[in-house]
């Protein structure tokens, strides 16, 4: 079975790793986020396609969801010593050596996907992962900052600010003039199922959506497309997806991400058993619904979790 899933960092690759277990002979292409990119020290980040990576090849940080495992953090001190920042992003050692070769290698001309293979090729994750788009895409939040608008980089809004004021509009700048890296559409088409993790509708999954060309081969695939929500009992299990989804004027609730989505991208939905009253509502929106566990507490709940989604696409295939 060919199984396409698009995610974003924590939420895309905890779910992930209980896809690989409850499937484990299914061949999983994974489109990454690539909207929270951002260049820090001269280097290239990719927050969300790192997260992915070593989270299903064994180097996450498990408490915190994101980063390296047995972390130090020595450059950082070193740079803060003199006096360069950002210090409000948290880069490690070991982290840093996976961000010097992605940019010694664009820097030599290789496109990001090839770049993220290379690196797979140590990390491993048993699923192919592709970059959203080869192309710059950085999604930026505007804000109201003493009176003023202005628009701050997504790492900014998010790491920086804590999201602790509203976002005016979510802008994922470059997506309109950007490509799908090559094998997206390809693997989109020859899709047996795709997921939508429950990763941030926003400006995880919203955002490669936006690469012209994703939604509409999802939309035309013809095959099941379920996602799990990323909302429990009208808030974000982690972090502050709550913020930007007003900013697209969406609720923070289970049933409105569905209808966000709508019945031409989504045919299921679960939602978590705290939110059964939402199943009516969406399946009356013309999706697919069932209230199941949504908490990934460990990789089997996880499973658990991608044993619902994928039993849901069988039962919306028939
Ligand atoms: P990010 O790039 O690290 O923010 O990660 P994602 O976009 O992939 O996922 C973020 C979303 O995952 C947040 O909106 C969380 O609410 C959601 N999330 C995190 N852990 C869980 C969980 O255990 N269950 C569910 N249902 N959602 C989760
Ligand atoms: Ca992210």
């Amino acid at each position: 079975m060919r199984i396409v899933v698009l995610a974003g960092g924590i939420g895309g690759a905890r779910f992930l790793r209980g896809l690989k277990r409850a499937a484990p002979d299914a061949d999983v292409t994974v489109i990454g986020n690539t909207g929270d990119d951002i260049h820090l020290f001269g280097l290239k980040v990719c927050p969300d396609l790192d997260t992915v990576m070593y989270t299903l090849g064994g180097g996450i940080n498990e408490e915190q969801g994101w980063g390296r495992t047995d972390e130090t953090f020595q450059v950082k001190a070193e740079l803060a010593a003199y006096g360069v920042g950002p210090e409000w992003f948290g880069l490690g050692d070991r982290d840093f050596a996976t961000h010097i070769v992605r940019t010694q290698m664009l820097g030599a001309g290789y496109p990001l996907s090839a770049v993220t293979e290379a690196l797979c090729a140590r990390w491993k994750p048993g699923v192919r992962l592709l970059p959203m788009s080869d192309d710059r895409i950085e999604t930026h939040v505007a804000v109201d900052l003493d009176g003023e608008r202005k628009a701050v980089h997504f790492q900014e809004y998010w790491v920086r600010m804590r999201a602790s004021v509203p976002a005016q509009a979510v802008v994922p700048v470059g997506a309109d003039q950007a490509k799908p890296a090559p094998g997206v559409l390809e693997a989109v088409a020859a899709a047996d199922v795709i997921l939508f993790p429950p990763s941030n509708p926003v400006v995880s999954i919203g955002t490669i959506l936006a690469v012209p060309g994703i939604r509409e081969a999802i939309a035309e695939a013809g095959v099941p497309v379920v996602g799990l929500s990323p909302i429990v009992g009208n808030a974000p299990v982690r972090g502050m997806a709550d913020k930007v989804l007003a900013a697209i004027g969406v609720e923070a609730t289970a049933a409105a991400v569905a209808l966000h989505y709508g019945s031409g991208l989504l045919d299921g939905w679960l939602v978590d058993t705290v939110d059964a009253g939402a199943v009516a509502d969406i399946e009356g929106a013309g999706i697919r619904s069932r209230a199941v566990p949504l908490l990934m507490t460990d990789v089997d709940a996880a499973a658990a979790m991608a044993r619902e989604a994928l039993t849901m696409a069988e039962e919306v295939r028939a």
